[in-house]
């Protein structure tokens, strides 16, 4: 199977997509933005070893490698329109490439969102993908937007895809049930996209938690000049990981990475359109603590008492 074939088989699919004016098998896509929007765009590339392991079944890569993408346009509360997908694969394997499209036009489907291009190449597998959405202009959430007195909220749950690493690393284990749970969770998970969307005009800030809460958090704190305290024993987590020891708890909810939920900020006076965006985009959504003027983030217990940290979010220049 040559390039081209590889192309026309696994990710040439019908043309007529809403925006898309011309998809695959041009030099350039060309697309129809919608009058009175802003164009949202964003790359992550997975690597082999690195993002994930050798063991992850194709149609969960597949799945995986455009779910991290959507996850940047759910932060910024964009509605996703198309991606393309630049691939270095080590061989022309029909039977992996089977399985990587239908897990990643099965989540692209229930998205809406369109492939429109891309590279194909001989080499160690690297999955890159850029995605592009929309938000009325002005309206994008943004980073920098969070205000002292603003409440910190985050969605879902948060720590089991870094309990699934620590599984695999051998440092823990898991019945089999327990076990197959977080590493869907590690695997397969679900950007809060529909979440994302119904947030915007109500929260002053948002990201998405792809490296641990405490650093994803800590990117909205500089860019928005303020500090916060958490309620650390109000994260919310799965039972799974409700059942492990504090310690592990605590580390794997603050700096697990790999979660995909949104932490964001509203003023107190959006207490009840944050719950009506929980509700409107079927997304649990819990108030975790406070911004503050003071920089830095403060860690509080149940009793108020501040714990000392040495979490560190995932940064793959750091050992
Ligand atoms: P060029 O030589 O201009 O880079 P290519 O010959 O690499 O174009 O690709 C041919 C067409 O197939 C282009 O429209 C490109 O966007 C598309 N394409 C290549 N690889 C992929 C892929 N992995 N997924 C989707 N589209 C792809
Ligand atoms: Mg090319």
């Amino acid at each position: 199977m040559g390039e081209f074939d590889l192309i026309k088989r696994f990710f040439v699919r019908e043309q007529g997509q809403t925006g898309v004016v011309l998809g695959i098998g041009d030099d350039c896509a060309v697309l129809a933005p919608t009058p009175g929007m802003q164009w949202l765009v964003s790359t992550d590339m997975l690597v082999e070893g690195r993002h994930f392991l050798s063991t992850v079944a194709p149609e969960r890569l597949g799945h995986k490698a455009l779910a991290v993408n959507l996850s940047d346009l759910a932060a910024c509360g964009a509605t996703p329109r198309a991606f393309t997908l630049a691939l270095a694969l080590p061989r022309a394997d029909a039977s992996w490439l089977t399985g990587f499209s239908k897990g990643l036009f099965a989540l692209a489907d229930a998205h809406g969102i369109h492939l429109v291009g891309g590279d194909t190449t001989q080499g160690p597998l690297n999955i890159s993908i850029t995605v592009m959405g929309e938000a009325p202009a002005g309206a994008a959430l943004l980073r920098s937007g969070a205000k002292p007195g603003d409440d910190v909220y985050v969605s879902g749950s948060l720590g089991d895809a870094r309990l699934a690493l620590e599984v695999f690393r051998g440092s823990i284990s898991l019945p089999g049930e327990q076990f197959a749970q977080v590493r869907a969770a590690m695997e397969c998970p679900q950007p809060r996209v529909a979440l994302g969307q119904a947030l915007r005009g109500v929260a002053s800030s948002a990201a998405d938690v792809s490296d641990g809460l405490i650093g994803d958090l800590g990117h909205i704190l500089q860019r928005s000049a303020v500090g916060a305290s958490l309620e650390v024993d109000l994260l919310p987590c799965s039972a799974v990981l409700a059942a492990q020891p504090l310690a592990l708890k605590r580390e794997c909810g603050l700096a697990g990475g790999d979660d995909y939920e949104l932490v964001f900020t509203a003023a107190p006076a959006q207490r009840a359109a944050v719950q009506g965006a929980a509700e409107q985009s079927a997304t649990p959504v819990i108030r975790i603590g406070r911004i503050e003027a003071a920089a830095g983030l403060r860690l509080l217990d149940a009793e108020g008492q501040v714990l000392s940290h040495q979490f560190s979010s995932f940064d793959h220049f750091k050992s």
